[in-house]
Parts: C-alpha cells; structure tokens; sequence
C-alpha cells in the first residue's frame, strides 16, 4: 500500500527506556498475557496480539509564527483491525513516546472488543508542549501531521478521534486538511467533530458520562445510593469534568479535584457548574483561584479520604510509590491506564474495586462509533437517541463483565481483558490468518 514518511514496522521488544508510555505499553502486555493464560490461546495468536499490526513514524517541519522552522515527531497505530476499522485518538502531549501510542493503540482495540463495536484499536500522538505553541502554529502542524498519516486513515481504514489536548477544533482542521486533499468533503474520517461539521451530539461529554454510568452502576450493586458517595476527580478536562459533572447531578458529592495547576478540597463538595465555567474562564483552562477551595496537592488527592477516586487525568498515576497512601475503596479510571500493574495487583489484594479503563472510559469510544455511523449515512440523531443508546451498550458490557468476574473468579479488569480478548481472537480465528 501507499505510505509516506518513513515507516518502521516495529516488532515489539521489552521497552527500552523507564517512562510512563513503557510502562504503559508493559501494563497492556501484561493484562493480555493474563487474559491468553485464562482462555488457553494458541501461542502465535498471543504473540500476534502482543504487537501493533502497523506502526507510522512521521517526521513533520512546521513553520513557527516568527519564520523558524521546527520539526516535531508524530505517531499513528493501529493495533488490531480484526473486528473493524481502527479507531483512536490523537494526543499533543510533550510525553508522548511510541511506547505510550503502542500501549494505548492496544487498549483501544480491548476497548472496542469489550464494547462489542464493530471496530478495532489504533492511536496516534505528537510529542510537543501545547502551551508553548500558539493556535495558528499548533493549526499547521495538526494539518501536516493529518497530511502524514493521510496514507494509513480513512472511514474504512482507521478514524481518529481527540484525545489528550486535542478537541473538535483539531478534528475539524482534519476534515478540512483529508478534504482538501482528496477533493472530498470527508467528514466521516474522523469523530469527536463540531456539530457544524457533521459531530454527534453528545459526543464532547459521552465518555464523562459514561464514568459516571459505571460509577452510579458499582455503587448501586454495593447497595449505596448516590447521595452516599464522596468523590475525588484527579484532572478537570473533558473526562474529569463531565464525570463530575454526571454524578454531581445524580446526588454524589464531588469533594476533590485537580488539574495540571494542582489539587483543590471541599468537604462540603464542589458547585461543578461553576467550577466548570472557571476553568472555561481561565487563560489556561484551569481551576487555579476556584472560590471555596482549600489547596491540596496532588499526592494528597489520590490519598483522599472518598468512597470513589476516579483517576481522569493521564497514565501512571498510581503506582507501587503511592498504591499504599489510597483509602477510597472503588477507583474508577476515567484515563487511560492510570494505574500501573504493581500497584493494580496491590490495591486488588486489599480487595478495592477497579472498574478498568477499558470498561469505565468506553462511552467516548461508543459515541464516536455512533458518530462514524451518522456521518456516514449522512443522517443525524437527537440527544435522546444518543444517550439512550450509550446506556445500552455501556450496560451492556458492565453486565457481561462483571458475570465473566464471577464466573472466573478474578477482578473487573481481568474479566474485562478475558471478554475483549476472546472476542478479538474469535474475529481472527473466523477470518482465518491471510493468506
Ligand atoms: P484533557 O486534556 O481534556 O484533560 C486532561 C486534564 O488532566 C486537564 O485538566 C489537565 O490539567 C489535567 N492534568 C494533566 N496533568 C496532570 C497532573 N499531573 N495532575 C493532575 N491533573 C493533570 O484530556 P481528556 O480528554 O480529559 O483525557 C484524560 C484521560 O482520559 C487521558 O488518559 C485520555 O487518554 C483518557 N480518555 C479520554 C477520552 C475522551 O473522550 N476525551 C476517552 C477515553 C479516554
């Protein structure tokens, strides 16, 4: 097939340096390894599975506001396309490694599994700081990085999404960069769009909601009502705060939260509209200066004294360091791998319920298929519609996965690796290995 930019067909080794992407990537391997040990997979499946099927590094020189030129890395993978077309977002992020895009490439595709989407997992990122860039320069390098990973994306090939610091304005610069370049208008190439340009509605809140889903859902089979959970929210961007959001509604009442400018308390709990409209507010989108809170740190957040802490900021956030310092008996991850597996196996043996990543941050994933489908069919739904149908599938996969952990005996995310894994290897096993 056509491919641009230099390509490298990684077969994957042990990750060469400590970072949180190879422990990432190591935590993924290692959840797979587990679920192949449970369902007795054939070696060479396995060892398939522990591989991405494609990995596309680009290099990409941009044009800063003063006339310099810069050149930035950029990543897109896909790691099973199995069930479907890969399906992932993109991240801008100065951490981002080909590590962290391997490991959350391989997520997605559990994610998608689990979910019972037609679709398979994929990943792409950009390693650079944001915040030192202005909108025009970070508009360039969106739509040349869009230009080098033309060859591999497509509706029936890969469909990106936002991910971290990237939102519908990013995605939109990508319709309108695939669009220019095919002569097509091609919205269905990418989800998590503007309205305007053929977006779902419900898609910017779909996967805050969906924690929140998973959340009410854990507590009301522990028979605790909502207006009985106190909550910490580690990060305050599209998960945080939708989750927060969701369950400050249903009762619950938010009394931690944090972002990138730090962590801040109220016993009495947050008014999450306005903290909201805070972070909207401020230059840099954070809550620093939020009215009635008292400062904490980060460390202290993840040590809160709550029934549910839900990790929604970035990976390796608890880890064997800090796994002891945890008191809140549930953690539900709103990101992507936000405990490593030292610390996953420590906070299991203390008998603290994990709802996993996979699970608990799907609604995202679900929406953006509900999307792909729209904009394909060129046929829009209501709000309504969408919410009803994200409950559906995010119900049923709660259920299907809390049965498999009864049925095995293990935690949620054992349970949730076993029925994703099983299902990505019963697609191989029905195509048959080509040729
Ligand atoms: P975002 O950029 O909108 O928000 C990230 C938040 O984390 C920001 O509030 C930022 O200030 C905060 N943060 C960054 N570093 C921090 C730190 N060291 N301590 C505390 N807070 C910190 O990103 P997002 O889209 O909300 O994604 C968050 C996580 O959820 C990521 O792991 C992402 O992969 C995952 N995720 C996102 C989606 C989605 O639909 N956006 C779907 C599934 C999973």
């Amino acid at each position: 097939m056509l491919v641009c930019g230099p390509v490298t067909d990684v077969t994957l080794g042990m990750p060469q340096t400590a970072n949180p992407g190879s422990e990432l990537l190591a935590s993924a391997r290692a959840q797979l390894d587990g679920a192949a040990k449970v369902l007795g997979l054939d070696p060479g499946v396995h060892r398939y599975l522990a591989a991405p099927e494609r990995t596309l590094i680009v290099t990409l020189p941009v044009y800063r506001d003063d006339g310099t030129l810069e050149v930035f890395t950029g990543y897109r993978v896909q790691h099973s396309t199995a069930r479907g077309p890969g399906k992932g977002g993109i991240r801008f992020h100065q951490a981002v490694t080909l590590e962290e895009v391997q490991g959350l490439a391989m997520l997605m595709s559990w994610k998608c599994a689990v979910t019972d989407l037609p679709l398979g997992g994929a990943k792409g990122g950009v390693a650079f700081d944001p915040r030192e860039y202005s909108e025009k320069e970070i508009q360039r390098l969106t739509k040349r990085y869009t230009a080098a990973i033309l060859p591999i994306i497509g509706p029936e090939r890969d469909i990106p999404a936002p991910d971290v610091n990237t939102d519908a304005r990013h995605m939109a610069w990508i319709v309108d960069t695939v669009t220019m370049m095919t002569g097509s208008h091609s919205p269905e190439v990418v989800t998590g769009k503007p309205i305007e340009l053929g977006g779902s509605r419900g898609r910017t809140e779909a996967t805050g909601r969906g924690v929140a889903f998973v959340t009410l859902e854990v507590l009301r089979r522990m028979g605790r009502s909502p207006e009985q959970a106190r909550v910490a929210v580690q990060g305050f961007g599209n998960v945080g705060s939708f989750a927060a959001l969701a369950l400050a509604e249903a009762g619950a009442k938010i009394v931690a939260l944090s972002d990138i400018s730090g962590g801040y308390a109220s016993a009495k709990g947050f008014d999450i509209p306005q903290a909201i409209e805070h972070a909207r507010r401020d230059p840099k989108r954070t809550l620093e200066g939020l009215a009635g809170a008292s400062r904490i740190s980060n460390a202290e957040l993840l040590a809160s004294d709550v029934d549910v802490l839900i990790p929604a900021a970035l990976e390796g956030q608890i880890t064997g360091a800090n796994a002891r310092e945890i008191r809140a008996p549930i953690i539900v991850e709103g990101a992507n791998g936000p405990i490593t597996a030292d610390a996953d196996r420590m906070l299991a043996d203390r008998g603290v319920t994990i709802v996993p990543d996979i699970l608990a941050n799907a609604g995202g994933v679900v929406v953006s298929y509900f999307e792909w489908v729209q904009s394909r069919a060129q046929f829009y739904w209501e709000l309504d519609e969408v919410e009803r149908r994200l409950e559906i599938y995010m119900r049923r996969a709660i259920d299907l996965v809390l049965a498999k952990a009864k049925v095995y005996d293990c935690t949620p995310r054992e349970a949730a690796f076993i029925v994703a894994v099983e299902r990505v290897a019963s697609a191989l096993d029905k195509r048959g290995i080509f040729p």
